[in-house]
């Protein structure tokens, strides 16, 4: 069996497209790698932001589906997205945070860390979580947020489960994942060494959760390639999922299946990466389209919004 190595990237729905720039380009400091559009809805954008290079496992995405109801949160949903930041930096978070209206809980411990949880401007939880762990990155010098607190990447989810035992099996037996520690009625699971852990809670009584607005889309694990990819693909496959075929968003191949609790997960391949059609130091400042729908141009630029970047405030 081989192992996923962990989190490639955290796709999630959110409101207006302009507001959830402002707020994870600006409060929060990430950088916009890719300004595109959602391949299978190309009426609306796809927006990536990472650190400086928009390595695997530093990419938050979102769609901006602001037609959308808000979510149901309940089982078969991811519940929270948690992101690194550098150990003692949560002052600093709390307070910019507040500053820009951002609605901010305390700050817990979890499994020895600092944690400081909020609510994004379209309802989303997050998490940030004070922990430096071994991953690939690169600060972003054109960020608000000076290099010494930013956001270093993805370091997790939370999942809502009905039947926890069902969805552990799979992650174990399928795509490699052990059980690291007890929390709060939580069970964390990682990858060995990689970056990206997930936190199950079994939420019987819950109803099924839905997507909608403020609620993750889905959670892709990273590959090192087709081999690689289409390897994981058959394991799962194996474990009862129904996987899709590979299809190429050209930063990189992706495969996608629900795991048996219903959150839906994605195979993602660490290349080509995002400089592939862009210059890497003008990245997320203009419109990519894949080449597919590179005819469409004008029809697709007419119909979204303009978006601009927020101005640099430290
Ligand atoms: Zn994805």
């Amino acid at each position: 069996m081989r192992p996923v190595n962990g989190l490639h990237h955290i796709t999630a729905i959110s409101g207006n497209a302009q507001e959830n720039v402002d707020f994870y380009a600006g409060v929060l400091g990430m950088r916009l790698v890719k300004k595109s559009v959602n391949q299978d809805d190309p009426g609306t954008y796809h927006l990536f932001y990472a650190d400086a290079e928009g390595h695997p496992g530093t990419d938050l995405t979102f769609f901006p589906w602001e037609q959308m109801a808000p979510p149901t949160i309940g089982h078969g949903l991811a519940a929270e997205v948690q992101l690194e930041v550098p150990v003692g930096s949560l002052v600093f978070w709390g307070e910019r945070l507040e500053r820009y209206g951002a609605t901010v809980s305390r700050i817990e411990r979890r499994l020895g860390h600092d944690v400081l949880p909020l609510v994004d401007p379209h309802g989303m939880r997050v998490a940030l979580v004070a922990d430096e762990t071994r991953r690939a990155f690169e600060p972003w010098r054109g960020s608000a947020v000076p290099v010494e607190r930013q956001v270093r990447g993805l370091y997790g989810a939370r999942l809502w489960e009905r039947d926890a035992a069902a969805t552990v099996a799979f992650m174990q037996t399928r795509m490699g994942f052990e059980k690291l520690a007890e929390y709060d009625g939580w069970t964390r699971y990682s990858v060995r060494e990689a970056a990206g852990v997930v936190d199950i809670r079994e939420t019987p009584s819950e109803r099924r959760g839905r997507w909608g607005i403020g609620a993750v889309h889905h959670l892709a694990w990273r590959v090192d390639d087709d081999a690689h990819q289409l390897a994981v693909r058959e394991q799962v496959e194996e474990g009862g999922a129904n996987a899709t075929p590979v299809i190429d968003r050209f930063w990189f191949k992706s495969v996608y299946f629900k795991e048996p609790g219903g959150v839906l997960f994605e195979l993602a391949t660490d290349g080509p990466g995002f400089a592939v059609d862009e210059d890497p130091a003008h990245l997320g400042e203009s419109l990519v389209l894949p080449p597919f729908l590179e005819p469409q141009r004008e029809r697709i630029e007419a119909v979204l919004p303009a978006l601009t970047l927020p101005t640099i405030d430290r």
